[in-house]
């Protein structure tokens, strides 16, 4: 551990850090040890250079007279911020305090802190969403549990396959994973899992009594719904880690909820990724999440997410969350109302979850008393409610007496720690008013003082005063001195003064001391009571928190709704029809220049595909399309002006040739495997998106493997929208029933001028050529580059229509052509290359 280390022993503080980091180590075999060292947080040997490196700070040298070893450190208030900084950089960090002030021998140290990325649930190192700690078993299929230390959410699921436990993992976006043995064992799995999620990977204790145990600890039972051993392995491993970071409290996690991955709508991580959900493309990208986030509280915006990541497929369910945000868009009042008081709301999941662990400090608990506050008032603005924002209104009533009980003995702002006192309010307790009472009765004394001194004495200038060092003292001015009367006993002689004490003085000050103290040591334990009572109530807290941020994510969708003019879906049973529909985060940012389109799929048309030049908004309109299908299914209103959608039970997308993952994977590779799951994993009643697939090969071979995949998903019966620039394929209607032609709308500009209008207009038909030089040109290629790619262009069109005469040769059936028929083929080829060399494109 520490090297460079000379030939003496180690010294005793280094032998104890080496000890201590030897134990965290058996936990947290990353983990850096943050060692205080009287103002300052030290790192050692190879930790030194690791922090050093990490945080950007000095590395020194910790030397003695044989021995030396490298040394880095921090001031001890600037922890936070360098915890912060290590933990997202993915490094574990444990924190060694020392136990009492500095003395001549050894100071006492101790871990007080066990910090990793998905077990944090301290708010500033924190953002406001979720923040999971994942594990994955493997057994019958594979076993996943997800857990939310900072709320006690606590999910866990069984997949069949790795495919589809990856776009769970990636939609959930753990901070933190744990993978039993069985998976970090196994290289291949292990690098594979590497390559798709930059987390941290941490050592979980798999085994399974060790899991029944902490499933027994925690939740009271091994519930019955952890049907198999790789699901009771996943959640146990993950308690565990999680008790171990939280110093053995785990009171927020109260039961485990089995959820189905087949309930919800599959949207693999690459659509998450390509619909741009929650992260743009672009460092400055605006997402859906963004355009959506209406909400006003941070439970909201978590709920919010979830649904976008878990769409629907119960019909009923997306019903009852369109007929809430109807409702709230129907009532301007309504829906104002509540949007005001959720925004004076606090983080409710959060500091429920800090009430259930007994941590809340007095300023949290005040918090949660002005959130509960609203309840009622919340509840009351729904009581002509039905549907679902009945049943929230049932929950946010379900609370006891706790906000009175609360407000009855907390002032309402409290101060930032336990020990400063002053925090529970006159008149809650008699033991504690009598004892602020007498204090006080002894401070108005003192403030006596002066006045009846000044006039025994005769001393006019006589002031009662109070420092540190003596307490209360009696200060006369030199010109006085001789009219001191004898009780006064002299403590400090300065130039033109002196200062005096008096036995009783030092009574009473003794008393007020005392009578604090024992204020301080009551609210404490009156305080304590409080929040133990209310961690009595912690489920209940908790549903209601689940219901204001369900209230929020509703209100929120409303709003959204009546701002961008949205419709409210229709569900069909398999038809989808978008009248006028908008891109929902494009056409925002473009504001009115957004050119919205129509969009129809059904039966007799469910593959559309869609040529136009580069940047006519193919893409764009692929997206409107699979982000409306989304926002149906998540209950939200969308944008168009009328929208009829069936349920879809998956949104596959392959879209983009450029970007993706550092992994090492060529993007050739990432696009043809995210091909693969598409075409293994799309059926009838899937939405496929397919923008330019092939572009990663060479033009033979991406054609080739474009018409097979459009003639695969054709036969599935997805709908399906492609966009390409192989206008090969446009041909293929007259031979696929139900594939459909469309094009985005492009003008060249006035003869000569070499420029393209976009109109961002998808009509009818086969675009009549790609325009890649134009666009090329806009660009800004020199002239004599457009110039010779127009002429190579037109040599290569001839060829591609070579290519296709050679097609139809050999498709030609001999045995049953007549010469009459075999002479007009003849004619139409020769037309078609003589065409095809008179139409050289551009300029
Ligand atoms: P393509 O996929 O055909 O290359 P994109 O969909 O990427 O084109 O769109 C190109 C540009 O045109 C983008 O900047 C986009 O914002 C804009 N755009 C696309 N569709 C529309 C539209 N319907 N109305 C207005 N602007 C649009």
């Amino acid at each position: 551990v520490l090297k460079g280390t000379g030939s003496g022993a180690l010294p005793p503080m280094l032998e104890q850090y080496v000890n201590m980091r030897d134990e965290v180590a058996q936990q947290l075999p990353h983990a850096i040890l943050l060692f205080q060292v009287g103002d300052f947080y030290e790192t050692f040997g190879e930790d030194a250079e690791r922090t050093a490196r990490l945080l950007g700070i000095a590395l020194t040298h910790k030397s003695s007279k044989d021995f030396s070893t490298p040394m880095a450190g921090i001031p001890l208030r600037t922890l936070d911020q360098n915890v912060e900084k290590l933990l997202s950089a993915g490094v574990c960090v444990a924190v060694a305090d020392q136990m009492d002030e500095a003395g001549t021998g050894l100071v006492e140290r101790k871990v007080t802190q066990l910090l990793t990325p998905g077990t944090v649930t301290e708010e500033r190192h924190l953002g406001a969403d979720e923040n999971y700690l994942a594990a994955v078993a493997t057994g019958d299929g594979y076993a996943l549990a997800l857990l939310d230390v900072s709320t006690g959410e606590f999910r866990t699921a069984a997949f069949h396959t790795r495919v589809a436990l990856y776009d769970e993992l990636g939609r959930h976006r753990a901070r933190e994973v744990l993978l039993a043995p069985e998976l970090s064992g196994n290289p291949a799995l292990l690098s594979d899992f590497q390559t798709r999620f930059a987390v941290m990977l941490s050592p979980g204790n798999f085994a399974e009594e060790a899991s029944h145990a902490e499933l027994v600890r925690t939740l009271g039972e091994v519930p019955a719904t952890l049907t198999s051993a790789a699901l009771r392995r996943a959640c146990g491993a993950v308690l565990g880690y999680a008790r171990l970071t939280q110093q053995g409290a785990l009171d927020m996690v109260r039961r485990v909820v089995r959820f189905e991955p087949g309930a919800h709508m599959r949207l693999s991580d690459a659509a998450v990724r390509a619909l741009e959900l929650f992260q743009a493309q672009s460092p400055q990208g605006v997402t859906l999440m963004d355009v959506l986030c209406q909400t006003r509280t941070a439970g909201g915006r978590r709920r919010l997410r979830a649904w976008l990541r878990a769409p629907l497929l119960d019909e009923l369910s997306i019903r009852a969350r369109l007929d809430s945000v109807e409702a709230l868009t129907r009532a301007p009042d309504l829906r104002g109302g509540v949007r005001s008081l959720l925004y004076r709301a606090h983080d409710l999941e959060r500091l429920a979850a800090r009430v259930a662990t007994r941590r809340a400090a007095p300023r949290e608990v005040a918090a949660l008393a002005r959130t509960l506050d609203l309840l009622p008032d919340a509840a009351g603005l729904l009581s002509a409610q039905d549907g679902l924002l009945s049943g929230v209104r049932a929950r946010l009533m379900a609370l006891p007496d706790v906000v009175t009980r609360i407000r009855a003995a907390l002032v309402e702002d409290p101060p930032l720690r336990l020990g400063d006192g002053g925090l529970i309010r006159d008149g809650f307790h008699a033991e504690l008013d009598q004892l602020r009472r007498e204090a006080l009765g002894h401070r108005e004394w003192l403030a006596q003082l002066e006045l009846t001194e000044r006039e025994r004495t005769g001393i006019p200038s006589l002031k009662v005063s109070f420092n540190g060092v003596f307490g209360y003292y009696l200060e006369v001015t030199s010109a006085h001195l001789s009219k001191v009367p004898a009780d006064y006993r002299q403590v400090a002689t300065l130039k033109d003064r002196a200062r005096f004490t008096r036995p009783d003085l030092r009574e009473r000050e003794r008393e007020i001391a005392r009578l604090e103290a024992a204020a301080s040591r009551l609210e404490t334990e009156v305080f304590t009571e409080l929040r133990d009572a209310l961690s009595a109530h912690a489920e209940a807290l908790a549903e209601a928190a689940g219901a204001l941020a369900e209230l929020d994510v509703l209100s929120a969708l409303a709003e959204v709704a009546v701002e961008g003019g949205w419709t409210r879906p229709v569900t069909t049973a398999g038809e989808t029809s978008l009248l006028q529909a908008r891109h929902p985060v494009v056409a925002k940012i473009a504001a009115g220049r957004f050119v919205p389109n129509d969009a129809a799929l059904g039966p007799g048309r469910h593959t559309l595909l869609l040529t136009g030049p580069n940047m006519a908004g193919k893409s764009t309109y692929l997206r409107t399309v699979a982000l409306c299908a989304l926002l149906h299914q998540i209950g939200s209103f969308v944008p168009a002006d009328r929208a009829e959608l069936p349920v879809y039970d998956a949104v596959h997308t392959r879209i983009g040739a450029s970007d993706d993952l550092a992994g090492g994977r060529s993007t050739f590779m990432v696009e043809m495997s995210e091909l693969a799951s598409i075409l293994h994993g799309a059926s009838a009643c899937s939405l496929v998106i397919l923008d330019e697939v092939g572009r990663g090969t060479s033009t033979l071979d991406g054609l080739a493997i474009a018409q097979a995949a459009l003639e695969h998903l054709h036969a599935t019966g997805a709908h399906t929208l492609f966009a390409t620039h192989y206008f090969e394929l446009t041909r293929l209607d007259t031979e696929f029933p139900g594939l459909v032609n469309l094009h985005v709308a492009a003008e060249e500009d006035a003869a000569g001028s070499g420029g393209l209008t976009f109109y961002h207009q998808v009509v009818p038909g086969a675009a009549r050529q790609s325009y890649g030089v134009e666009v090329a040109r806009l660009a800004g290629l020199p002239a004599a580059v457009t110039r010779r790619s127009a002429q190579l262009l037109g040599a290569l069109n001839t060829q591609g229509d070579d290519r296709r005469l050679v097609r139809e040769l050999a498709a030609l059936d001999l045995s049953r052509l007549t010469p009459m028929a075999a002479l007009e083929v003849l004619h139409s080829w020769q037309r078609a290359l003589l065409e095809g060399e008179q139409e050289p494109v551009g300029t």
